[in-house]
Formats: C-alpha cells, sequence, structure tokens
C-alpha cells in the first residue's frame, strides 16, 4: 500500500512563537473566516516584525485560522459550511470545524490577550470591537490600539473573543476592509493594522518601542440599514466617515436614503442592484448619543 498527499495543509494550522516568556502572554488570531485575506496579512506583516525584535514576555501568532476556507476562500468550511466563529469553544467529537474550534480553542487557552483580526469586506472601515461595556478593562486596551473607530459588540456567541472574555481573557476584534467575499486584501489597511498591534505589545510592555497612532472614539452596537425591496443602491458616503442624522448616505431606486442618527459608517454598500434584506449601510452612533 502508498499513500499519495494531497493539500496537505488543509487539517493542521501554524503556530509562530515569539518572546523570552517574561511577561504578558498575548494570541494574534487570523482567517477564523478563510477569506479575510486582509487580516492574514495584518498577521504575516506583523511577523516579519516580531522577527527582528525583542519581544518581553510571549506573543503567539497564528495567520491562518482556518486552513480549509482559506483554501476555499468562504467563510464557512468547505467540509462542513459551518460559521467557525459562531461554535467557538468547539468540540473534539464533532465534525471538522467543530474540532478545529476546539484546537483552536485549546491553543488558545495559556494568554492573557488575544487580538482576532477580521474583516468587514469591501466597504468597509477599520474598527476594534470589543465587548467594553460588559468588561470595562478593555476600554484601556482598544485605546492602545490607537485606531480611531472603537464599537461595542452585540455579543454574538460562539465567538472566539466574546467567549474568551467570558472565560476570563481580555479579548477584542479587528475589522478590517476587503477580505470578503472572495478573498482580497486592502494592503494599506493592513499595514496600519500591523502598526496598530505594535502599539498594542507597547502598551502591555511586550515592546518596547512604538509607532504613533490616532485619537479614538467610542461607538454603541452598529444598526444595520437593509433594502426594504429590490433596486438600485448608489452610495453618496464613504467607509470610516461620520454621518449626521439625514445626511444623505446614498439613493435608493433615486430616493435619498438617509442617516437614520447620527454616527460613523462601518460600511457602505458598493453600487448595485441590491435584494430585500441585504446590507446597505452599518452606522454606530457615538456611545452614549442615542439615549440623550
Ligand atoms: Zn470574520
Amino acid at each position: 500500500m502508498r499513500e499519495v498527499r494531497f493539500e496537505q495543509d488543509l487539517t493542521r494550522f501554524t503556530v509562530y512563537e515569539y518572546g523570552n516568556k517574561q511577561g504578558p502572554r498575548v494570541a494574534i488570531t487570523a482567517a477564523i473566516h478563510g477569506d479575510e485575506q486582509t487580516a492574514i496579512h495584518t498577521a504575516n506583516l506583523l511577523m516579519k516584525e516580531l522577527g527582528d525584535l525583542t519581544v518581553n514576555g510571549y506573543v503567539k501568532v497564528i495567520p491562518v485560522c482556518n486552513p480549509p476556507s482559506f483554501r476555499n476562500r468562504t467563510r464557512f468550511s468547505p467540509f462542513d459550511h459551518i460559521d467557525m466563529n459562531r461554535i467557538f469553544p468547539g468540540s473534539p467529537d464533532g465534525g471538522p470545524t467543530h474540532q478545529l474550534a476546539h484546537a483552536l480553542w485549546q491553543e488558545t487557552r495559556d494568554v492573557d490577550y488575544i487580538v482576532d483580526l477580521h474583516c468587514v469586506g469591501n466597504g468597509g472601515a477599520t474598527y476594534t470591537l470589543a465587548l467594553y461595556k460588559e468588561f470595562p478593562e478593555l476600554r484601556e486596551l482598544a485605546e492602545a490600539l490607537a485606531l480611531p473607530i472603537i464599537i461595542q459588540s452585540s455579543g454574538t456567541r460562539g465567538q472566539l473573543f466574546v467567549e474568551s472574555c467570558h472565560a476570563g481573557q481580555k479579548a477584542l476584534i479587528i475589522e478590517l476592509p476587503a477580505g470578503q467575499p472572495g478573498g482580497t486584501i486592502d494592503v494599506a489597511a493592513a499595514e496600519e493594522c500591523s502598526r496598530a498591534v505594535i502599539r498594542y505589545l507597547h502598551h502591555l510592555g511586550v515592546l518596547s518601542a512604538s509607532v504613533p497612532g490616532h485619537p479614538v472614539t467610542f461607538y454603541d452596537e452598529i444598526t444595520t440599514v437593509v433594502a426594504q425591496e429590490p433596486g438600485l443602491f448608489l452610495p453618496a458616503v464613504e467607509p470610516g466617515i461620520i454621518c449626521e442624522r439625514g445626511t444623505a448616505l446614498g439613493t435608493w431606486n433615486d430616493t435619498p436614503l438617509l442617516a437614520p442618527f447620527t454616527g460613523v459608517i462601518t460600511t457602505i454598500s458598493p453600487p448595485r442592484y441590491c435584494f430585500t434584506g441585504e446590507s446597505l449601510a452599518g452606522i454606530a452612533p457615538i456611545a452614549g448619543a442615542q439615549s440623550s
């Protein structure tokens, strides 16, 4: 008997480790959703930096957490069509994606901090996503990244960062432009995000040097504006800008589509024919503004 191997990287992921283990323990993860390639590129840029620096602590980077979905350039695993970021902590006795989630969960139990890198798609802004209301200590960590937009997560269970927070770790997400669908890279966003993680590691004392960041603003949860009927959407705003209430986000079948409140645009659909229920825009109010 002989065994012929092919595509053998589909059932294993690689962990890159840095540091002297004399300090904070941090995991940087990417591509839990395999098409989110801006996140993968960020992790790879970060690893180039870490290889040249003194790391006081322990940093493990897992640039491709979901190899089959990366190979397939899809959010869901081609094995079982499951979204891995809804099923943590996974199960050693489940199907392939449950087993993978379990393996990743086990691999990230020995760290204090997790930065999970994701992509929000074309027409998306870079933003930090955190449960900063439930876990106030995350405010300071989100600020340390010094990316301008920090958004309260809706806290959907089964996500690595949400379950890790409930397990006592300090975990957050950075959402990046491009990536999904189809696996594309926003190179400038990846470079900026890599610098943000350097700032974060400097804040923890893991790295001695840092790079300048941005002033930050905290926002409440994202509201999604969806198409009420099929039609043509033509956007009029860019992701990442702040829109006043009543500003036209674009036109919907020749009618202005108005911002329902003042907030930051997290995503905006490209010009296209949309169908009922599809997202046209994501908008998040400045923290506390809606209740006042
Ligand atoms: Zn994702």
